[in-house]
């Protein structure tokens, strides 16, 4: 090949990838920068209760991060779920509310939602220390991976919505699971802002984690759902669900706690939801 045919070559390469760029640029835009559907707002409204409850602004940033979300994300129904505008546009506002105020990443290591009908099976091999193989089956409502994959139960979501002051809800929690997942490791400690806040955030949850397992122990009634104190992973999903929908409950009774994850997600829910 001739120099110029070199230059040529390189030209034509050039222009595709200008034309590719080009070509996603505008799709993004089409599907990110444009107003909110009417529609979406309209089942935001009618079902999400903290949705009605946000201040504009804060409204308006979840919208646009939800649109971001939906254009990113691919969702899946399994076992013969037909999936609706509906489903997708609730399970991406609860999931996008844990990022409302955090310059986040987006879930950026997230690729799939897939949505089941109801509590689905999950089976699991385990190897002893003597390399005898067992196989585990267990009824879930819903699953995070590190490897880009939420799973959820969608009945178990619509209860999630129901009541948005139980302090229960699946999205909230397999959210939070993907959220701690971004520093490559499930342990209940995510991405923090400075290198300082890992050792309060350390001293505060482990305190919290073990006056859980001793309360639950002693066979007391505790705030924080006995399902955390499996282990510190599961302690961080539980109390973040307990964060947004029992904000009032969880500031006078953990209020470090409260404080870590105020600091964490950079909003206080205690202004905007009722309890
Ligand atoms: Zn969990």
């Amino acid at each position: 090949m001739t120099s110029v045919e070199w230059f040529s070559f390189l030209g034509l390469c050039l222009l595709v990838a200008a034309v590719f760029y080009g070509f996603r640029r505008w799709r993004y835009r089409r599907a990110v920068v444009r107003p909110f559907p009417e529609a979406w707002s309209e089942i935001l409204t009618r079902r999400l209760v903290v949705y009605r409850k946000l201040p504009d602004t804060q409204r308006a940033e979840l919208e646009r991060l939800i649109l971001h979300f939906l254009y990113t994300k691919r969702f899946e129904g399994c076992a013969g779920l037909e999936l609706t505008d509906e489903m997708r546009v609730i399970i991406a506002a609860e999931a996008c509310l844990l990022i409302l105020n955090r310059p986040s990443r987006r879930y950026a290591g997230l690729r799939w939602i897939y949505v089941y009908p109801s509590t689905f099976i999950a089976k699991r091999e385990q190897q002893n220390e003597y390399g005898v193989v067992s196989g585990t089956s267990s009824h879930l409502l819903g699953e995070s991976w590190s490897n880009g994959r939420v799973i959820l139960a969608w009945d178990s979501v619509e209860r999630g919505i129901a009541d948005f002051s139980d302090g229960h809800n699946v999205v909230l929690h397999e959210f939070a699971h993907q959220l701690d997942q971004e520093d490559g490791t499930s342990d209940g400690a995510p991405l923090l802002y400075t290198r300082d806040s890992y050792a309060i955030w350390a001293q505060v949850f482990s305190r919290e984690f073990s006056q859980l397992q001793r309360s639950l122990s002693f066979g007391f009634n505790t705030l924080i759902d006995r399902y955390g104190a499996t282990n510190p992973a599961e302690f961080f999903a539980v109390v973040t669900e307990l964060f947004f929908e029992r904000p009032r409950a969880m500031q006078q009774h953990h209020p470090e706690l409260y404080m870590q994850l105020k600091e964490y997600y950079r909003l206080d829910p205690v202004c905007w939801v009722e309890e």
